[in-house]
């Protein structure tokens, strides 16, 4: 997860930017997540849930695509690489990132999905340095 506010993953990611300059990011998922599935059901884990929220606010966003795919196992994959796609795109949204696209023209985002049951990895999404967040998450330097 990409989350806005959690300042480990931020501090981890400006160290790897800014400081190592690595030129790929990768947030990689998997098939049959039982984050994602519970994530789906109604359990409540207590504090887990506030975590959790921002899968279903994913599943929000895409509910009618969701919600029309019968088979549970297909639903829960799809919505594994919804995910992906939009902790790629709060990557994206990051300033410190968007300052590295405009300085250094790196590091490239990917999104990718590991299928456990066969050991291959889904090319799901790239971001390189040349597109841009949406309007409203685009920084003024
Ligand atoms: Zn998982």
């Amino acid at each position: 997860m990409v989350v806005h506010t959690d300042f480990n993953m931020l501090s981890v990611l400006q160290f790897a930017v800014e400081v190592l300059k690595v030129k790929h990011v990768i947030v990689c998922g998997h098939y049959g997540c039982g984050g994602i599935r519970t994530a789906m059901s109604r359990r409540d884990l207590g504090l887990i849930n506030k975590w959790l929220l921002h899968i279903k606010d994913v599943y929000r966003f895409h509910a009618q695509e969701l919600d029309s795919i019968e088979d549970e196992q297909l639903r829960v994959d799809r919505l594994v690489e919804l995910n992906v796609m939009e902790q790629v795109h709060h990557l994206s949204d990051i300033s410190f990132v968007q300052r590295a696209w405009r300085d250094h023209q790196r590091p490239m985002l990917h999104g990718w999905i590991y299928d456990i049951n066969t050991g291959y990895l889904k090319d799901l999404i790239k971001v390189d340095p040349s597109k841009h967040a949406h309007d409203i998450y685009e920084y003024d330097f």
